[in-house]
């Protein structure tokens, strides 16, 4: 009886492929899929609101300026409506509001009130701003920005004495800079940088280092700050795609991780599964040979039995050979049964040694003694060697005594043309060892340390065409193991193999 080892093998790593590699395909493609779809959303998103950002903080700036030229210009407006107005007065303004660059006063015939004295350039710029300024805008009055050469000024029509003149003020670009910009711009919270550009493109004023950043949103200015934008920025690595690959390199890493442990469990699963299916046929194959093991030795017995009943054999010799075999194959029996007894008691747990200082020489002997009928039949040549000055040995008699008849049975089981027996006791390095060597069939290396394993048998019984259950090893090494010791083997295959029981002279405590 045999079970296939394919076909769970085989349904395992289908399940393994479908349940596992199949769902992680997925859940990668859909990983990915939505991560790209994130990315997109999450981009325009951002631009988005960096572009209300942008636009709120022009609103802002604006706001700001255009408050503090109106309280200037109020000012000035207050001065001129009193009665005793003197154009020099207006330097006090000038003086006050640390915004104004340049403060001037010119009346509608082109007369400059103030400043007293033009520095030569600035003679120009007033000029130039009288041909901006229109004669309706002269009659209309109001205020108006010029951009005049690269300056921003701020022209007003205010009345003095009923009089239209016209009030000019430049501002100052280091107070703009730091009185409304800054100011303005430091309120700004978020992750982003804001800066003002010019109409250059060259930053008036950053909250921090543009260096590696990427521009994100623009919005321009009114007429108070025309060609001047201000623009958003993320920093070097804070983009929201730099965000998302970092998310997608933690989850790649994560998804790789459980994969990796999936995979890890499922090798665990398949080894377990593996075994567990050797085992079972092992198990299987144990029960075959031990019922085939009973039944060769009970066949035996009850045809010479029989035929003895018979009375047929009147020969001697017949009738002590017709014995004889009743006898071997009656302790065969009784040391399968023994061996399988003893296994499950040790599969149980429940072996226990009873041991006793024993004379070494005479367990051997009458260990062998019970092969003897087997080995003289098959044509053995037999050496034992056990020096008569042994000392006794603790151990349990009947455990090593049936530990040595397994290895002898295996010896005469496995020996082929050269029949040849060897059995020795020695004392070595505090211990007894006790060998049995033959001359048969071997052991190939990469089987010596599987052959101590329960059930297990080199190649398949039927092929090696011996009898046997794969316990017997199993029990010697049990039983080397309990009494402190050990078991070791050396072997050829073709050329033979020797088994030793290596037994402490002094228990150990414990
Ligand atoms: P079995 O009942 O098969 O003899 P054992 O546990 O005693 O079980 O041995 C396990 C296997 O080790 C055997 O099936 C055989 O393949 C191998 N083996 C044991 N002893 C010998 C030996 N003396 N020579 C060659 N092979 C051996």
């Amino acid at each position: 009886m045999t079970i296939r080892l394919a076909s769970p093998l085989v349904r395992f790593s289908a399940f393994g492929l479908l349940a596992v590699v199949l769902p992680a395909a997925i859940l990668a493609v859909l990983g990915y899929v939505s991560l790209r779809q994130w990315e997109t959303s999450a981009e325009l998103l951002f631009r988005e609101q960096a572009r209300d950002l942008a636009s709120m903080t022009t609103e802002k700036v604006e706001m700001l300026l255009s408050h503090t030229e109106d309280e200037i210009l109020s000012r000035i407006e207050a001065l001129l409506r009193r009665p005793d107005f003197a154009p020099a007065t207006l330097a006090e303004v000038a003086a006050t509001a640390p915004l104004i660059g340049r403060l001037y006063l010119v009346d509608r015939g082109g007369r400059i009130l103030f400043p007293a004295a033009l520095a030569g350039e600035e003679a120009g710029v007033v000029s130039k701003l009288l041909v901006e300024i229109s004669q309706g805008f002269w009659e209309r009055g109001g205020r108006r920005h010029v951009v005049v050469g690269d300056q921003v000024v701020l022209a007003a029509i205010l009345r003095a004495r009923g009089t239209p003149l016209l009030v000019a003020l430049s501002r100052n670009p280091e107070v703009l800079r730091r009185e409304i910009l800054e100011k303005t711009l430091r309120a700004v919270e978020g992750p982003t940088i804001i800066a003002v550009l010019d109409d250059r493109d060259r930053p008036v004023y950053a909250r921090a280092p543009l260096e590696g950043a990427e521009r994100i949103a623009t919005a321009s200015f009114g007429a108070a700050l025309p060609s001047w934008r201000v623009a958003l920025y993320h920093p070097h690595g804070m983009s929201p795609r730099a965000a998302i690959r970092r998310q997608a390199t933690v989850f790649t890493i994560a998804f790789g991780l459980l994969l990796v442990v999936i995979v890890a469990g499922l090798v665990v699963t398949y080894r377990l599964v593996k075994r567990e299916t050797e085992m079972a046929r092992l198990k299987a194959d144990f029960v075959a040979n031990v019922s085939h093991d009973l039944k060769t030795p009970l066949s035996l017995i009850r045809m010479f039995g029989e035929t003895l009943e018979m009375g047929r054999v009147r020969d001697e010799a017949a009738l002590q050979e017709y014995y004889r075999v009743i006898t071997r194959e009656s302790e065969r029996l009784s040391r399968l049964i023994d061996n399988v007894l003893d296994f499950s008691r040790i599969e149980g747990g429940a072996r226990t040694y009873d041991i006793a200082p024993t004379a070494v020489e005479s367990l051997v002997r009458e260990t062998l003694d019970a092969f003897g009928y087997v080995l003289a039949q098959e044509g053995f040549k037999v050496e034992v060697t056990v020096p008569p000055d042994l000392p006794k040995v603790p151990m349990d008699a009947g455990a090593v005594g049936q530990a040595l008849a397994n290895l002898v049975d295996n010896a005469i089981k496995f020996s082929a043309e050269r029949k040849w027996l060897g059995v020795g006791a020695h004392i070595q390095t505090g211990s007894l060892t006790l060998t049995v060597a033959d001359k048969g069939i071997g052991i190939p290396l990469a089987e010596l340390e599987k052959i101590f394993q329960k059930f297990y048998r080199v190649g398949r019984s039927e092929t090696q065409g011996r009898r046997g259950s794969g316990v017997g090893l199993a029990l010697v090494r049990h039983v080397a193991e309990a009494h402190g010791g050990r078991v070791t083997v050396e072997s050829r295959p073709g050329e033979g193999s020797r088994f030793t029981l290596w037994l402490p002279l002094r228990r150990e405590a414990g």
